[in-house]
């Protein structure tokens, strides 16, 4: 099964509930070459959060949120250790760091560059930083000092963009990952599901992504928070089918790709892993470190009560 145009694509997301298990069985198939029965664990940071002078919709962290979030600015070495050293322990993929806000200063870049060596030289662990625009100097010191990947998502597509956001342009984001890409980096670019957008928008998105043609490819599912202007949105729609479809889809447009289930797994496809392990090859262990230790080996164990095995990555 070959998808090209976007009217291929939108027959995919158009199958009925009945026609699924062929299509899962078709992805599979994809999914076994390219990826074996393995799944990659990657753990999740949250490096800085809230203050964020932006206005994305979704986001808790954003100028416009009233999210009851906790607000801090860099996290300290020991907390970023801490966790490395859980990455490093449990052998998992990759210590993902997210950091909020959309620009950073050269002091806030050097400072972060210089945890990120602490970290690479006592850890030895895959490094993935979520962060958005930087500029090519800044983006070089952070690959001198050891990150390997960053995550820079699209969010949806560019018609869409601007219901989303209005204080940076879909073109900012497309532009910064064609800049880390020039400088050597991998690139995680994903988007969300669930933000009010058409299956037009989902298709759209795809492609641009298939065009970036990024290592990984989070998918996430929004889950409206408290406080966000997103926190009323419909999502009746994202049944665990809808949501299959959805993954199915991208490997089948990014068949060589790590394609993750990121947001929202737990919600929309609980029950449902083994269906999603036929499209998905990555996931996040669930919550963050300090507050759910355990969600490492719960995670673990959902992968391999599927029949899959979680994959362990050597750091680069
Ligand atoms: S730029 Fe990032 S941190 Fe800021 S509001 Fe948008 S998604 Fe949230």
């Amino acid at each position: 099964m070959t998808v090209e145009t976007t009217e291929e694509a939108l027959a995919i997301l158009d199958l009925t509930n009945e026609e699924l298990p062929e299509l899962l069985n078709v992805v599979y198939s994809i999914r076994k070459k390219y990826k074996g029965k393995l799944v990659g664990v990657q753990l999740l940071t949250n490096a800085r959060s809230g203050n964020c002078s932006e206005n994305c919709a979704y986001c808790a962290q954003s100028n416009k949120s009233e999210a009851d979030i906790k607000k801090y600015k860099l996290v300290s070495s020991e907390k970023l250790l801490n966790d490395g050293n859980i990455a490093f322990e449990k052998k998992l993929a990759r210590h993902c760091i997210g950091l909020s806000g959309i620009r950073f200063s050269n002091t806030e870049i050097d400072e972060f560059a210089n945890e990120i060596k602490n970290l690479k030289n006592k850890t030895h662990t895959a490094i993935c930083c979520s962060i958005d625009l930087l500029t090519p100097e800044q983006a070089k010191k952070l690959k001198d000092a050891g990150v390997d990947r960053i995550n820079h998502n699209l969010n949806t597509s560019e018609s869409f963009y601007q219901n989303i956001c209005t204080t940076h342009s879909y073109k900012d984001r497309v532009d910064n990952i064609k800049m880390l890409q020039g400088i050597g980096f991998e690139i995680c670019c994903g988007g969300i599901i669930g933000l009010g957008e058409s299956k037009n928008d989902i298709v759209e998105m795809l492609l641009s992504i298939r065009e970036i043609n990024p290592q990984a490819v989070p998918i996430n599912f929004l889950v409206p928070i408290k406080g966000t202007q997103l926190e009323s949105a419909d999502i009746t729609h994202l049944t665990a089918e809808y949501c299959l479809k959805i993954l199915c889809l991208t490997r089948l447009l990014l068949p060589k790709s790590d394609i993750r289930c990121a947001a929202g797994r737990e919600i929309y496809l609980k029950g449902k892993e083994k269906e999603m392990f036929c499209a998905v090859d990555s996931i996040f262990a669930s919550g963050y470190l300090t507050t759910d230790g355990s969600g490492v080996d719960e995670t673990i164990k959902v992968i391999k009560d599927s029949g899959f095995d979680y994959y362990i990555e050597s750091a680069t």
